[in-house]
């Protein structure tokens, strides 16, 4: 197949290291096959980007410098950093306590107002029952009317 020979002389033919005659056949080919002509631009990017990895140049050293960094034991971390967990699961443990701690007091001296506060609603609610039941409700006109009589005796 003629394609398959032209495309095994194209990165010779992008460095100039072809004959005259086998570069004229190939530019030839280049310009009438589509195919050859992208695998053409393909093989020229990639030559491209083959060059500029050839223009990078190490430091001197540098593999020695990587290794000798590879190998370098590792720097001891600090002891807070070591402790991180437990400490976060402490924390977590003495959030929850002083939570439950503050709902129960908080709960129970509510509690204790409550009690308090129905003792007194019952208290108040006979008094009203049997003052409105005594002939002479407290702030009634007849209470008024016997205490002026009381005091005028
Ligand atoms: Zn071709």
């Amino acid at each position: 197949m003629r394609c398959r020979r032209i495309q095994r002389k194209l990165s010779p033919y992008l460095d100039c290291e072809l004959s005259p005659r086998a570069t004229e056949a190939v530019r030839r080919h280049v310009e009438t096959c589509a195919a050859c002509r992208r695998a053409l631009e393909e093989t020229s990017a990639l030559s491209g980007l083959l060059d500029a990895m050839e223009e990078m140049t190490p430091r001197p050293f540098f593999v020695r410098r990587v290794m000798a960094a590879a190998e370098a034991p590792v720097p001891a971390q600090p002891v807070v950093t070591r402790l991180k967990p437990a400490l976060s699961r402490i924390a977590a443990v003495l959030v929850t306590a002083v939570g439950l701690w503050l709902g129960a007091t908080l709960g129970g001296s509510l509690r204790a107002e409550q009690a308090v506060d129905d003792a007194f609603a019952d208290e108040l609610a006979l008094d009203l029952e049997v003052a409105a039941l005594s002939a002479t409700p407290p702030g009634s006109l007849a209470e008024v009317y016997l205490d002026l009589v009381a005091e005028s005796e």
